[in-house]
C-alpha cells in the first residue's frame, strides 16, 4: 500500500481485493482487472477478478451470518449504521478522492457525493428501528391476528459507475438496517469506493459475513450466480434497463423479489408562466450534475415558445462558464465522461441530430481537455426524428424543442418508454397540480432542478423500473410480511 497512485491520509481505505466473509480476498484465479482514471487514462489499480467460486463462497458467507444479523436487536443494528455513518463523514476527504480518481470527478462533486451517501447510511440508522408490525381486528373472539416484518434474507444488490458510493450506501443500509446480509457487486469502473466502505463497514463492527464485496471484470457469470441462486432472496439493480430486463428474466424461475433502478429520459418543462431565470439555475443543476452522467438528469428540454429565446440566451451563457478540466484543476466543473464508448455514445448523438437538422450553439464534440472531455454542448431545432430525444444521452448534452400548449407538451414528455424523473417550471398552482399529475415518471420537480433526498422515495414507473430507494418506503422492500394468528384464546 506504500505506492499509492493517489495522497490519502488513511492509505488503508485503498483495497484491491474483495471482502468475502470478512476477509481482503484476491480471486482464487489470481486474475485482476484495471482500473482507469477517465481524466488522464492512468491506471490506478488492479482489482481481484472474482470468479463462480468465490461469488458461491460469498453468498454462502451471507447466508451464514443471516441467523445472528437478523436476531440482532434493532437498537444493535442501528448502532452500527451510525458509526458507519461516522467513519464515512469522517474520512470523507479521502472517500472523495477515491471516488475523484475512480471516476474523474471534481473534488467538490466527490465530496458531495459521499454527503450524499452518508445521509443514507444515517438514515437508515434512524429507520432500523421503526420496523413496525400490526395487529389486526380479529372477527373471532377466540382469535388475534397479527402481522409481522421481517428480513426477507439474503440479498444480491448490483450498483453502477456513475455514483459509485451513494449507491452502495443507498441499497446496503436498508438492506442491513432490515437485518438482511449483503452480497454486492460494484461496477468494474468504480469498484474502489465500495471496497473502502467495505473497510469503514468492518471497522463499524458488521460482523463478518454481513457485507460481503464480490468485484470482477465480466459481471455475466457473477450476476448469473446470484440470480440462479436459491439463497438470495433478492436482486437490488441500479444501471442500465437492457441489464435490469435481463435480470429480471433470469431472476424468474426462482422468483425473487427484485428492485429495479434503471434509466431514465427526463422532460424539463418551462411553461409560459415560469421564471426563466429560476429555470436556467433548475436547468444548470439538472442537466450538469455529475457530468450529465444521472439517471435523474434532465435530457429533452421544453421550452414555450414565447420564451425560448430569453431560456437559451440566459442557458447559453450559463454554459460557457463552465470549465472543463480533470479534477487537480480546482476551477473545473465539467471532467470527463466515464470511457471512450460514452464519448463515442455522444458523437453519434449529436451528429445524428445535426445530420437532420440541429443547429449546435456550444461545444459538439471532444474538448482539447482530453480524449474522454466532452465539451458543454446546447443544441436547438431538435424534433422526434433524432436518436439523442429517445436515448439516454448520459452526459453534457442539452437538447432544446419548443412547444405551444400543455397538452402537445405533456404528450411529447411522456412518449418515452421511460419514467424516472420529469422537471417543470410554472407560477400556476393549478397547472402545478395538473401537470405533476399527468406527467409519467416516479419524481416530479416543481421549480426545482435537483430533488433526490435519502428521506423522499427515489424510484421510476414504465421502463424506469419498480421499487423505491430511500425515504420510509425504502426499507420495505427489504422486508417480507408474516401473518400470524393466534388462537385458543
Ligand atoms: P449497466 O451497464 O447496466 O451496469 C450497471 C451494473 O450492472 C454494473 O455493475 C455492471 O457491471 C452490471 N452489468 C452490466 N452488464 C451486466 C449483465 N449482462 N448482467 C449483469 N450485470 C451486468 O449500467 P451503467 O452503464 O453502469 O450505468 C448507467 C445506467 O444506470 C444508466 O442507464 C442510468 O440511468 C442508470 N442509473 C439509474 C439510476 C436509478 O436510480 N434509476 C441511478 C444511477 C444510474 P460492469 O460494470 O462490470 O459492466
Amino acid at each position: 500500500m506504500s505506492d499509492l497512485p493517489i495522497n490519502l491520509d488513511d492509505p488503508s481505505l485503498w483495497r484491491s481485493d474483495s471482502y468475502v466473509d470478512g476477509s481482503w480476498t484476491p480471486a482464487d484465479s489470481g486474475l485482476r482487472f484495471k482500473v482507469e482514471d477517465p481524466a488522464t487514462g492512468r491506471i490506478i489499480a488492479e482489482v481481484a477478478d472474482l470468479g463462480v467460486g468465490e461469488t458461491r463462497r460469498a453468498i454462502s458467507a451471507a447466508a451464514g451470518a443471516f441467523e445472528n444479523w437478523r436476531a440482532t436487536s434493532a437498537q444493535d443494528r442501528a448502532n452500527c449504521l451510525r458509526r458507519w455513518t461516522d467513519e464515512i463523514l469522517r474520512n470523507r476527504e479521502d472517500l472523495a478522492r477515491i471516488l475523484s480518481a475512480e471516476v474523474g470527478r471534481s473534488m467538490q462533486e466527490a465530496r458531495n457525493e459521499i454527503d450524499y451517501g452518508a445521509s443514507f447510511t444515517q438514515w437508515f440508522a434512524e429507520e432500523a428501528r421503526r420496523v413496525y408490525g400490526d395487529t389486526i381486528p380479529s372477527p373471532l373472539p377466540d382469535r388475534r391476528f397479527i402481522v409481522l416484518k421481517e428480513p426477507i434474507g439474503v440479498v444480491a444488490a448490483i450498483t453502477p459507475w456513475n455514483a459509485p458510493h451513494s449507491m452502495v450506501a443507498r441499497k446496503c443500509s436498508p438492506a442491513l438496517a432490515a437485518g438482511c446480509p449483503v452480497v454486492l457487486k460494484p461496477a468494474e469502473q468504480t469498484p474502489l469506493s465500495a471496497l473502502a466502505l467495505a473497510v469503514l463497514a468492518e471497522r463499524a463492527g458488521f460482523p463478518k459475513g454481513v457485507i460481503n464485496i464480490v468485484t470482477c471484470g465480466d459481471p455475466v457469470p457473477i450476476a448469473r450466480t446470484l440470480t440462479d441462486s436459491e439463497i438470495v432472496r433478492l436482486v437490488t439493480f441500479t444501471g442500465s434497463s437492457e441489464v435490469g430486463r435481463n435480470l429480471a428474466r433470469e431472476c424468474a424461475p426462482t422468483l425473487k423479489r427484485l428492485s429495479l433502478e434503471l434509466g431514465g429520459n427526463a422532460p424539463f418543462i418551462l411553461f409560459e408562466d415560469g421564471d426563466v431565470e429560476a429555470a436556467v439555475e433548475g436547468a444548470m443543476q439538472a442537466k450538469f450534475r455529475v457530468i450529465g452522467q444521472n439517471c435523474v438528469g434532465a435530457n429533452r428540454f421544453y421550452i414555450h415558445e414565447s420564451l425560448k429565446d430569453r431560456f437559451v440566451s440566459g442557458f447559453k451563457a450559463r454554459m460557457a462558464l463552465l470549465r472543463t478540466g480533470p479534477p487537480t484543476d480546482e476551477n473545473a466543473i465539467v471532467g470527463p465522461v466515464i470511457d471512450d464508448a460514452a464519448v463515442a455514445k455522444l458523437t453519434r448523438l449529436v451528429s445524428d441530430a445535426t445530420g437532420k437538422g440541429a443547429r449546435v450553439l456550444l461545444g459538439g464534440g471532444v474538448h482539447p481537455a482530453g480524449k474522454c472531455f466532452f465539451a458543454p454542448t446546447l443544441i436547438t431545432e431538435v424534433d422526434n426524428s433524432m436518436a439523442i430525444v429517445h436515448e439516454e444521452i448520459f452526459g453534457p448534452v442539452a437538447t432544446i424543442q419548443s412547444f405551444a400548449n400543455e397538452d402537445d407538451v405533456v404528450r411529447a414528455a411522456n412518449t418515452t418508454p421511460y419514467g424516472l424523473a420529469a422537471y417543470f417550471y410554472t407560477k400556476d398552482l393549478r397547472r402545478a397540480w395538473r401537470v405533476a399529475e399527468r406527467l409519467e415518471a416516479g419524481m416530479v420537480g416543481i421549480n426545482v432542478g435537483m430533488m433526490s433526498s435519502a428521506v423522499a422515495p427515489f424510484g421510476g414507473v414504465k421502463q424506469s423500473g419498480y421499487g423505491r430507494e430511500g425515504s420510509k418506503y425504502g426499507i420495505e422492500e427489504f422486508l417480507e410480511l408474516k401473518y400470524v394468528c393466534m388462537g385458543g384464546l
